[in-house]
């Protein structure tokens, strides 16, 4: 094959002009497809092949990126492409690759074109075994919060990041790329800056030993123009940095330039009185050549994860962020997918997926999870290559010292050939060998079923490995969802008028109980029935006392704001609904660059009231219709912005009345949610604004207001029914389906917008509900598209 460097694939490609096609084989893999984001941002025509459609496919599609399902030459040949680039999971004899060197078509390895791209700008290479993806999302995340708009290439999709690859618009910015070391070509990258996490027996399919790999890091490292930012703890990288004098060191080593000091763990806040954590934090002090640089928090656990985070801090110093800026940068960083991600959680059980596929990233997860959770740990794992379980078969077998139940499934082939000897059942037996008990569960399929029959409340399952496994994860995590979502409390056929009465009784003369109360008026929908009951409290105190009589009669409560995300349905809701409306809890009081907001308040006040103050940043609120604490809940947002970005601390109370207040910056938050607010209730809210001229935020204002209603109806509405699927906006797919217009009674697709469903006068919930199960059965038959709501449907 070809064996071009990166700095003649840079010409070729130069040469070639925008608009030229790169074939990619493998797209759908992680690297690869971020390959493919490089190229399109880039003006490239992107042409490409894989076995099965993934994630990563239905994003590049989406932006018009060609990909065949299956690898056949004519698909190649009709590209024809200036460049073919392949993954390392590719055979070498791959049809297309076949048909490339028949044709003459330069062929690339995927890291000599991540390189080439990587090495014409400012370069900042994470590389190591172990934690290098967590690591280099979270620079690019803190690069972003700090005002830059880095270039990246991240090996694992990152929630917070819009792709997992991005090209900035100039060559001067920094570029953060995993550099990856397992097949020969790190030493390809000529960065800026690198970081170098660790050094271990890793890789051996390709290296003839150990020493070969640290001879490819040390010309990695010698190829590095200038700070080299390495961990003090890893004695081989230690040792190499012997060679590198300015080597910047990190770690928890006496001897590291930057040394972490008093680790503190927490489990952030209780879901009720229930025992599961919402969030984790790990709080850390960091050293300077002897002096204290600060305090850090992050919301990833385990000594690895400060250890890497610290790499980031440490480089972000060197090249002249404050500390405290830093911090803020990386307080919020979630992780990367598959890097302890938590798929589910309640009162029971809670289920965490992980990449860790060594054994050394084993034991270090093992130890985080087991010191995070008081129940027991239940590992599942899955090996990762033949070739890597053969090689560590020992070190395996003695890494699983902290799991207190574990399963063994089948190795996870990638493109090897089985070898014999080299399988779970073997390590099973080595485990057992040594006195741990373990289930072999041989085929994927199986394993959730398995692992569900296990479980007693209190478990944290873990799930560990680079391969399918997953998807058992997300099987398990799927059946325990559906199983709490059927579990709620029943309403136990109380004699209203007592309960009413109890209710009445509970609160202060200033507060709101009613019974059989209508809830369309509180929609901005306008649909939906009644209310058994209904409480408007006038104070906290009041709130609290209702919560606790709720426990008392095992009455249901629910929540609602403006309603303006919610579907009520016909027969309305059984027991409680609570409205934080009353004036007390719908103030908005400035002092300074804060607002101080309650849960009532609405997002128009705000937005009003900071620009009278002369606070801008606030304006994305002014067209959203909901109440401070739907938009807490919601995490809502518009124009680029979204809640949590300007919140500083919450106030809320859990149900059995008891009051929190917390950094804003201690909360999970996801895009369009606020998993907190799922089992507690929002009091208020502390925002930040920015000192600006009113007529500047009022400019702003405008702008957004107009460009609200160029593009939204009028009429009733839920805002945006559906959520946006990955390939396509809903609102496109539904105008592309051709459904605009459609109506079912008194509700309509809006003719403006498609995903808008507008309630024209006399529309019923019924009809709603009939509109979007048209849409979502079309949009399923014509485009395969499986959409999901966004509004929320309540009620019976
Ligand atoms: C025309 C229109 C345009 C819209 N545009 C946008 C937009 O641009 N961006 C956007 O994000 N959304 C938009 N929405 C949706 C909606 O306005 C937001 O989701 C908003 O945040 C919901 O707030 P709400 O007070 O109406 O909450 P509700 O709809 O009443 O409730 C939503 C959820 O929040 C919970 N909740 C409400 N109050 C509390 C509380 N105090 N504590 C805990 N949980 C609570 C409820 O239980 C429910 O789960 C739009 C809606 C409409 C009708």
């Amino acid at each position: 094959m070809s064996s071009l460097n990166p700095e003649q694939v840079n010409a070729l490609l130069a040469n070639a002009g925008r608009g030229s096609t790169v074939y990619l084989v493998g797209i759908g893999g992680c690297g690869v497809s971020g390959l493919a984001h490089l190229l399109l941002d880039a003006g490239r025509r992107v042409v490409g092949s894989d076995l099965v459609e993934n994630e990563e496919i239905r994003q590049l599609r989406a932006r018009g990126a060609e990909i065949h399902l299956g690898h056949q030459a004519e698909q190649l040949r009709a590209a024809a492409p200036v460049l073919v680039v392949y993954s390392p999971a590719v055979r070498a004899d791959n049809p297309e690759l076949e048909a490339a060197q028949k044709l003459k078509i330069p062929i690339v390895r995927r890291a000599i074109l991540l390189a080439a791209l990587v090495n014409r700008q400012h370069g900042i290479c994470v590389a190591g075994m172990h934690g290098k993806t967590t690591t280099s999302a979270l620079l690019a995340y803190a690069l972003e919060k700090l005002g830059e708009k880095p270039s990246y290439a991240i090996g694992a999709l990152v929630p917070q990041l819009a792709t997992h690859a991005r090209a900035s618009q100039h060559d001067q910015d920094w570029f953060v790329a995993e550099a990856d070391e397992s097949d020969g070509t790190l030493r390809e990258f000529r960065p800026a800056h690198s970081i170098v996490l660790n050094v271990d027996d890793e890789h051996l399919d390709y290296f003839t030993d150990v020493q070969a790999v640290c001879r490819e890091f040390e010309q990695f490292v010698a190829n590095t123009r200038e700070t080299v930012v390495f961990c003090a703890d890893d004695s081989r990288v230690a040792e190499m940095m012997t060679k590198r004098p300015g080597a910047v060191s990190y770690g928890f080593s006496s001897l590291a330039q930057y040394r972490i000091e008093s680790k503190v763990q927490g489990p952030g806040s209780k879901v009720g009185n229930t025992p599961a954590p919402t969030f984790h934090v790990s709080r850390f002090t960091l050293w300077h050549r002897g002096e204290k640089l600060g305090d850090f928090s992050i919301r990833l656990v385990g000594e690895k994860n400060i250890s890497n985070a610290t790499a980031v801090i440490a480089l972000l110093h060197q090249l002249g962020y404050p500390p405290s800026a830093i911090d803020d940068a990386i307080a919020n960083f979630t992780g990367a997918a598959r890097r302890q991600q938590e798929l589910f959680a309640d009162e029971d059980f809670r289920v965490f997926d992980d990449y860790g596929h060594h054994p050394n990233e084993v034991r270090a997860t093992l130890r985080a999870f087991k010191d995070l959770n008081p129940g027991r740990l239940v590992v599942v794992f899955q090996p990762h290559r033949y070739t890597r379980t053969r090689h560590l078969m020992n070190d395996f077998a003695e890494s699983f010292g902290d799991a207190d139940k574990l399963f063994l499934t089948e190795v996870y082939a990638a493109s090897e050939t089985e070898i014999a000897g080299a399988n779970s059942a073997v390590l099973a037996d080595a485990i057992r060998a040594r006195g741990q008990a373990v289930d072999y569960v041989p085929e994927l399929k199986n394993v959730p079923s398995a692992v569900r029959a296990a479980m007693q409340p209190g478990d944290l399952v873990l799930f560990l490995g680079a391969g399918d496994i997953t998807k058992a994860a997300h099987e398990l995590a799927r059946n325990l969802k559906s199983r709490s979502s059927t579990s709620r409390a029943p309403d136990n056929a109380m004699n209203m008028n007592d309960t009413f009465n109890k209710l009445s009784a509970a609160v202060s003369d200033g507060s709101i109980v009613r019974q059989g109360e209508p809830l369309a008026k509180r929609t901005t929908l306008r649909v939906g029935g009644k209310a058994d009951f209904f409480v408007e409290p006038a104070s906290e105190s009041d709130l609290a006392a209702v919560l606790k009589l709720c426990v008392e009669l095992k009455l249901p409560f629910t929540i609602i704001g403006r309603g303006s995300n919610l579907l009520i349905k016909d027969g309305g809701i059984r027991g409680l609904v609570i409205s934080l409306g009353h004036e007390s809890f719908s103030r908005v009081q400035i002092t300074g660059e804060h607002l101080h907001c309650g849960a009532g308040a609405k997002l128009k006040t705000v937005s009003v009231e900071a620009r009278r103050a002369g606070l801008a940043g606030l304006e994305f609120l002014e067209g959203i219709p909901g109440s401070v604490g739907g938009a807490l809940r919601m995490n809502a947002g518009a124009m680029g912005s979204w809640m949590f970005e300007v919140v500083e601390r919450i106030r809320f109370m859990d149900f059995s009345g008891n009051v929190h207040e917390r950094k804003a910056s201690e909360v999970n938050v996801e895009y369009r949610g606020c998993p907190l607010f799922k089992t507690h209730i929002a009091l208020g809210a502390v925002l930040h604004g920015t000192p600006a001229s009113k007529e500047v935020i009022q400019e702003r204002a405008n702008q957004f207001n107009a460009k609200r209603w160029e593009t939204q109806p009028a009429q009733p509405s839920a805002g945006c029914i559906f959520k946006n699927p990955k390939a396509v906006p809903a609102g496109k797919l539904i105008d592309e389906l051709g459904l605009k217009g459609t109506k079912r009674g008194g509700a309509m697709i809006s003719t403006v917008h498609g995903n808008f469903i507008v309630n024209e006068g006399n529309a019923t919930a019924k009809d709603v509900l009939e509109l979007i199960d048209f849409v979502k059965q079309t949009a399923k038959a014509r485009r395969g598209i499986e959409l999901e709501t966004e509004v929320e449907i309540i009620g019976e």
